[in-house]
């Protein structure tokens, strides 16, 4: 965690400055009662509430913060139907039958973003024309072509990339070689949290923000959620705060790290050089462990970011490390000039994939994104929703397990830091 600033004072990000408002929202005062209460209003919660309130439930939504505050309204807002490290062999091998349906949710999880944003007419600059994943070496193309011979086998619409290919999408000589998943793209995700809350009001949801849930307890048949100046009475319940999990639910913090990712776009660039990067304008983030991820807004704006094995002097350090990325890759562009710098938290789990719990009869969630969670929160969100409506766990395509608080947690916590150090290592070697 960056020691020099505060959990609560995470930086506004460029998607604050270019998203549309927000739908109007106040604190919740007094008591409300409804079939579902839902914590957290990111991806996994507004499109819980969503699904929830079309299918009938009655709705309310309690956000600490502001809509979008946490990782969903700050992250780089690629749109990527794939985990960052299991592969749908791996998935359907431990899991069997439930894998494969798993899969299933995380191949069409892309294609639900979009299929929202325009059945909702959600402004987010969305631009469905794919995810690309170069290799960053040679070697990385074993990955590459099993990564594309898992998904194509499962009916993803996905592409080998040869070296000269994957040169002229990505405008750069960098890489090797890699893969297109054609169902991927990018949005501005401030803007489409904003438009995913405004969508479930419509359908009858109620949304407060600045309403952080302090207690969660059992009253009877029901569950009773407290904020500082009300109480929400429902049947069932999604706590949907993934990396800014508190103690709302004993243990559940514990089963991940929250780790920073720095983001930073620069400058509008000119069309001459706007032209030679990305020329297509897809998404892109290669396979580095230490990742490099590249994009554009809709404003010509190159959005990228990194990791720091420390937050001290955060600004001045990830600008001048990404602008030196940034010019490696993209000699034609140099060293640019960043006019918004940020970041935020994502949910690592000690495993690196997303995990799913029904807490207590009635209580749901999941948590660990591990740095994928654009698509998947909303599909994810989507299925706790069913859940909440009445769908047998049998129907749902999500592998439900028991909570597994991460042991010795204050140590892995401090460590956690360090594990760029690690992929750094790894990304030269492989
Ligand atoms: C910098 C960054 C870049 C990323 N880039 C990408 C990317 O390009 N592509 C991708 O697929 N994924 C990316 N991710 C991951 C992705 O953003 C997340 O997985 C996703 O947004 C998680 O959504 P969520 O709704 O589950 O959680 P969040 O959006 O974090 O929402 C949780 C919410 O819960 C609220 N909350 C917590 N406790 C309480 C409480 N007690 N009461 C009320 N509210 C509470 C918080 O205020 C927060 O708003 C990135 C993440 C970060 C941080």
């Amino acid at each position: 965690m960056p020691d020099d600033v505060a959990l609560t004072e995470l930086p506004p990000s460029l998607w604050a400055a270019t998203a549309p408002p927000p739908p109007e929202t106040t604190a919740l005062e007094g008591e409300t009662r409804a079939d579902l209460c839902v914590v957290g209003a990111g991806f996994t919660g507004l499109s819980a509430a969503l699904h929830a309130a079309e299918g009938g439930a009655s709705v309310v939504v309690l956000e600490a913060g502001a809509i979008g505050w946490g990782a969903s309204g700050r992250n780089n807002g690629q749109v990527i139907p794939t985990l960052s490290r299991m592969d749908p062999d791996e998935i359907a091998r431990r899991f069997g039958d439930k894998g494969e349906a798993f899969v299933g949710l995380i191949r069409d999880s892309a294609a639900l973003v979009f299929d929202l944003i325009r059945a909702h007419g959600i402004e987010a600059e969305a631009v469905q024309n794919g995810w690309l994943q170069p290799a960053h070496r040679p070697s990385r193309m074993a990955l590459v072509e099993s990564r594309v011979r898992q998904w194509g086998g499962r009916g993803a619409p996905v592409d080998l990339l040869d070296r000269a290919a994957m040169a002229a999408l990505a405008g750069s000589e960098h890489w090797h070689g890699g893969w297109i998943n054609r169902s991927g793209g990018r949005i501005n995700p401030l803007a489409f949290a904003r438009g995913l809350a405004a969508a479930a009001m419509r359908a009858g949801a109620l949304v407060f923000t600045h309403a952080p849930a302090v207690s969660l307890m059992r009253e009877g048949a029901a569950w009773v959620v407290r904020t500082p100046r009300g109480r929400v009475v429902a049947d069932r319940v999604i706590l949907a705060t993934n990396a800014h999990s508190d103690d709302l639910w004993p243990g559940l913090r514990r089963e991940m790290v929250p780790v920073a990712s720095y983001q930073m776009a620069t400058v509008p660039l000119s069309d001459n050089v706007r032209r030679t990067i990305l020329p297509e304008g897809q998404a892109l983030s290669d396979t580095r462990g230490d990742l490099h991820f590249f994009r554009f807004d809709a404003h010509g704006r190159l959005v990228t970011g990194g990791a720091l094995v420390s937050g001290r002097n955060w600004r001045a350090r990830i600008a001048a490390r990404i602008g030196r990325r940034v010019a490696a890759v993209y000699p034609q562009l140099g060293v640019p000039r960043f006019d918004h710098v940020w970041w935020g938290y994502l949910a690592m789990t000690a495993d690196r994939a997303p995990h799913v719990h029904e807490l207590a009869q009635g209580v749901t969630t999941w948590i660990g994104c591990n740095g994928r969670g654009v698509a998947l929160g909303v599909a994810i969100g989507r299925e706790l929703a069913r859940q909440a409506l009445g769908t047998p766990w049998q129907r749902l395509p999500l592998l439900r397990e028991p909570l597994r608080p991460i042991p010795a947690y204050g140590f892995a916590r401090a460590l956690a830091p360090l594990a760029v150090l690690e992929r750094r290592w790894r990304d030269r070697r492989d």
